[in-house]
């Protein structure tokens, strides 16, 4: 499957992609995860990157487009991908456009999570993130805790709350997001490739999108 997640931070996107990749091999395909690998190894990416992600501000489109652009060659997206907080504006989502005709890659759909604030709100608050930057599995400390307190069940490194990740950092991400990529959802509904799925469970979110596909 070649699909994009749309929704806002904590809405379940990776999560529901780790549930999919599973099913046929696709991969995802996390901006996020992608940009803190690079802060944790001190590239020259991750310096650029670094402020712009502590604050909750985006990180530059052409930047991202950077990382993109190479990322969509790479062999293993041959069997399909999950774009994971990506694209994240309107002049993202046409770059995207772009080099996906450039590319002939044909992209089957775009999935929406709309999950209410309140909800959202609560469970960034709550999440721990393990701090391997080659793990990055995520917990909860109330619906999803690790068997071991602070300690990933599947790498046995540190889990740790994320920089952006207080009230302040998350309140201005939400905004962000409102204001810089809920607008992606009218985009998308106009090239007629638009599917929203509205819950919280992310069980039932990958069954809309299995039949939605025809998996
Ligand atoms: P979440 O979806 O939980 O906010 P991500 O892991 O997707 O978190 O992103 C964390 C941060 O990385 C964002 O707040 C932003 O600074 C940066 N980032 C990730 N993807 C993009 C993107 N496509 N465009 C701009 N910035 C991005």
């Amino acid at each position: 499957m070649k699909i994009i997640l749309l929704g806002a931070p904590g809405a379940g996107k990776g999560t529901v992609a780790k549930r999919l990749t599973a099913i046929d091999g696709s991969v995802q395909i996390s901006t996020g995860d992608i940009l803190r690998g690079a802060v944790q190894a001190g590239t020259e990416l991750g310096k650029e990157a670094q402020g712009y992600m502590e604050r909750g501000d985006l990180v530059p489109d052409a930047l991202i487009m950077g990382i993109m652009e190479s990322r969509l060659q790479e062999e293993d997206c041959k069997k399909g991908f999950l774009l994971d907080g990506f694209p994240r504006t309107i002049p993202q989502a046409k770059a995207l456009k772009e080099l996906l005709e450039k590319l002939k890659i044909h992209l089957d759909m775009v999935v929406e999570l709309d999950v209410p604030r309140d909800v959202i709100f609560d469970r960034l608050c709550t999440r721990r993130t393990c701090e391997n930057p080659d793990c990055q599995a995520i917990y909860n400390i109330k619906g999803m805790p690790p068997k071991k307190e602070g300690i990933c069940d599947k790498c046995g490194s540190r889990i740790v709350q994320r920089a952006d990740e207080t009230e302040e950092a998350i309140g201005h991400r939400l905004d962000t997001y409102n204001e810089k990529t809920a607008p992606l959802v009218g985009f998308y509904q106009n090239e007629g490739m638009l599917k929203t799925v509205t819950g919280t469970s992310s069980d039932a979110v990958v069954e809309a999108i299995k039949s939605e596909l025809g998996m």
